[in-house]
Order: structure tokens, then sequence, then C-alpha cells
């Protein structure tokens, strides 16, 4: 079972932890990465998601030849039919304020993005990538329908650095009953800056950053991206469409192919960027969308993030004493960042 706990001592009254020790199972390569991923070949007979292949738990995978989607062996959430447990009753005044706990379901999936084990987005072409992208919109609707579903989380976690046990290209859904806590902070203050503005906040901040040109990194008829303005990871980037848009299944064609278009050009401008011609460099990317609870979120605005740990080729930037204690710090101005960046990818674009 997966339970979410509060900390007592945030005012965040949305911050909850997600625990979930069956996670620890997963599989992870043993052999020395650095040599296996210098190595990599089209097949790996000791991945878990190559074509044919067989998985943890016992399956065996398809001979896909595009995508291909399905649910985590080792899922955060477990998917489970149990109503919502009744924990309330005969607890102590100590343990309603100091161990605040709920069960969580939900739905965890794989999108595994080609059959190619040693070929990552930088090597996708834009049309293979919207496939992808048309995975995501299916799942973000299909999951998102469930009742007890109220958030679907989307994103794709990139490279040894981070930790990632597969190094076959791949995204993963995680739909909670929930919804997570840096959306609902994000929800809110997209209202009240919208409300502010009169308009929505996000695209006018998108409109307002094409002016202004010097944190732009790259940007096509549907989208734009950017080093935002407030970033703190050093290459941090947005990725927000022009056109109000709530979930990533409301793209049409058009939207979603220029999405492509920009992961694509995203993830070779940071491998180039970083002195990673072959792998790519670490990355993460997220989808922030509106919940999935039918309520209204009339002012928030779908967006990508993309963050790479690192500062240059070979140093990493964490989060230190002051940065998890105390609050945010960063090194390179943003409109630095966003100068080399948006370099790379204008050369990129020509071809
Ligand atoms: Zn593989
Ligand atoms: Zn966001």
């Amino acid at each position: 079972m997966s339970e979410i706990r509060r900390n007592p001592f945030s005012d965040n009254q949305n911050e909850w932890t997600i625990l979930s020790s069956n996670r620890l199972n997963r599989p992870w390569p043993v052999r020395d990465e650095k040599i296996l991923e210098d190595n990599l070949t089209v097949y790996d007979k000791d991945c878990a998601i190559c074509p044919g292949n067989i998985r943890q738990n016992g399956d065996i995978n398809p001979n896909y030849k595009s995508i291909f989607v399905f649910v985590n062996d080792n899922p955060v959430f477990l998917t489970t039919d149990m109503q919502e447990e009744s924990r309330e009753e005969n607890l102590t005044l100590n343990e309603q304020i100091l161990f605040q706990r709920k069960n969580e379901r939900g739905v965890c999936k794989v999108v595994v993005h080609t059959p190619e084990h040693n070929k990552t987005m930088k090597d996708m072409q834009a049309k293979e990538i919207s496939k992808v992208i048309q995975a995501w919109g299916t799942d973000y609707q299909d999951l998102g329908a469930l009742p007890y579903i109220n958030h679907v989380a989307e994103f794709e976690t990139r490279g040894r650095e981070l930790g990632n046990s597969l190094i076959h290209s791949h995204s993963q859904i995680w739909a909670q009953e929930h919804i997570p806590p840096k959306i609902m902070s994000e929800i809110n203050a997209q209202k009240q800056s919208s409300d502010a503005l009169g308009k929505n906040a996000m695209i006018a901040y998108l409109n307002e950053e094409m002016v202004r040109k010097e944190r732009l990194v790259y940007a096509n008829e549907h989208f734009g991206v950017v080093v935002p303005f407030w970033a703190l990871w050093p290459y941090e980037t947005i990725i927000i469409p022009f056109s109000r848009i709530s979930s990533i299944n409301e793209l049409t064609g058009s939207e979603t192919d220029a999405l492509a278009k920009v992961l694509s050009i995203l993830s070779r401008t940071y491998a180039i960027l970083f002195e990673r011609p072959i792998n790519g460099a670490p990355y993460m990317l997220g989808i922030h969308q509106v919940p999935t609870d039918n309520n209204n979120y009339i002012d928030y605005q779908m967006h990508l993030h993309m963050v790479t740990p690192l500062m240059s080729a070979n140093r990493l930037k964490y989060p230190a004493g002051y940065g998890e204690f105390f609050g945010l710090q960063r090194d390179v101005k943003p409109e630095e960042s966003a100068s080399k960046l948006r370099t790379i990818a204008e050369n990129l674009n020509k071809d």
C-alpha cells in the first residue's frame, strides 16, 4: 500500500510526501554504467524494456515497432479498488496533528519511446516524438477519467547522473488520487497573477519574453521556449504554448508536431552544450497540466519544464546547504544561459 504523509511543520497544507517502499525492488544495472553507455547497441538482452525481453514480473515485451506502453512493474501507487480507509477513529490529538497520513491510490505506467535501445529523444525524428506525445495525451485522458484519479503526472528522467535505472529511452506516468503540491501551488499562483493582469498570466509572460528576447531559446508557430526569469537550475527551460491549452490531449496534430520539434531541438541543444554527442545530457522533463478532478482551472495553462542538473560538461549543480535548508540560490544568469542555448538551437533549426 502507498500512502502520503504531511509535515506538520510546513505551512503549506498541500505539501505531502509520497511513501512507497516497493520501488526499491526495481531493476538496477549492476554492470559498469560508463562502459555500458559507451557501448550501447540497438538491442540489449539484459534490458527490461527491449522488444521480446522478459520483464521482472515475467511478462514478455511484444516486438513493438514504435512506442510501447505498459503498467509499471514497480509502481509508486498500486492499482487497486480499495476505498479510502478511515483512519480517523481512535486517533489521539498528537496523532491527528503530528502524524497525518492518507492512503494513496493510483496507476503507474511506462511509455517506451522507441524499440531501439541506444536511441534517445535527441536521435528520434520529430514524427517519432509526436507518437510519444500522443501516448501521453491518450493516457492523460484515460487514466484521468478513472473515478479515483485526480491528477496525471507525466515526466521523463534521463541519465545516470539522475539515478535513472533504465538506459532505454522511456517516460513515466503517475496517475494519483491527490493533486501534487507543486501543481496546487502553481494553480493558486497562476490564478492570482491572471486575476491581477486580467488575462492568462503564463501566456502574457511568454508574449513578454518574445518581445524582450534575452531569455528566449527557441520558438515555432505554437510554442515558445525560455529560460525562466526566476530559474533555479543553470540551464532550466520552460516550454509554453501560445494559445490557451489545459492538457496535452487537447493538442491538435500541428501543435503535437510543433511540440515534438521543440523536444527534438532542446534535447540536441543540451547534448551539444554539455558535449554528450552519443547519449545526450541528463535531464528531467515534466508536463504540467490541469488536474483531472473536474474542477474548473480556467487560468491554468499547460506547459513543460525541462531541467538538466549540469552546470558545465563535467559539473553538476547541487542544491547544497542554503538551498536545502533556507531558500533557492542561483549561480548563472538566466540571460547568459539562454544566450548559449539559443545560439545552438538557432543553428539546429537551420537543418
Ligand atoms: Zn532496451
Ligand atoms: Zn510548471
